[in-house]
């Protein structure tokens, strides 16, 4: 089974002090380059039904042609993690039942959190704050934490790849190995710790997916 984790786009409508894409968010240097069309080429071509495709940015809601990506990931049989601050969020998260969506407050106020909530489906998360235990300090080093909402210590996954809204095609931060772009993908050997945490994160959350 294989992760892809892609980070659509660099824009945001927040700016997080903890934001660890802030470098690249919102900055007229870090345009987008990928479009929807180029993500479904990619996965066209690697992807398989039942794998596990995680959505985040930037505000992966703001991505053109998000829609689009997501109705492709339903009809090829991935299940789907939406990480969002619930931008755009909205009715259409029903058509989606293959997704988990986690809805993260930031500094949005309780009638938007409301609102917001009332999109989500009995499998979705909502992160109120960021606990200091949990803070993402480093690009490279993940926390994950296992509670009731992520038991399970194990993932099924033997490929992940990393997608960046650059079209850059790597392996996880932790192996600092590039494989191009996914205009020019090519393959090479597949590595993936057993206790990666993004991987944990990932399964953790897939698992939902009934
Ligand atoms: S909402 Fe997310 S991507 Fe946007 S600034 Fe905050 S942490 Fe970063």
């Amino acid at each position: 089974m294989t992760y892809f984790l892609l980070s659509i786009t660099n824009t945001c409508n927040k700016s997080c002090e903890y934001c660890v894409v802030k470098p690249w968010l919102n900055n007229p240097e870090y345009p987008d380059k990928a479009t929807a069309d180029d993500f479904i080429s990619f996965l066209a071509k690697e992807m398989q039904s039942g794998d596990v495709v995680e959505l985040t940015g930037g505000e992966p809601t703001m991505f053109p042609g998000f829609i689009e990506l997501l109705e492709w990931l339903k009809e090829h049989g991935a299940k789907v993690m939406l990480r969002t601050n619930g931008a755009l969020l909205d009715e259409w998260r029903a058509s989606y039942s293959n997704m988990v969506v986690v809805l993260a407050r930031h500094d949005s106020d309780e009638i938007y959190m409301e609102e917001r909530k009332a999109c989500l489906l009995p499998q979705d998360l909502v992160i109120d704050r960021v606990e200091a235990r949990l803070m993402q300090t480093k690009q490279d080093k993940p926390v994950f934490v296992s509670d009731e909402t992520s038991p399970l210590k194990t993932h099924p996954f033997t490929k992940m790849f990393h997608i960046t809204n650059d079209g850059k095609v790597r392996f996880m931060s932790c192996c600092k190995d590039d494989m191009g772009t996914i205009w020019d993908y090519r393959p090479r050997k597949y590595h993936c710790c057993h206790d990666c945490p993004f991987a944990l994160g990932a399964w953790n959350l897939a698992a939902r997916i009934k």
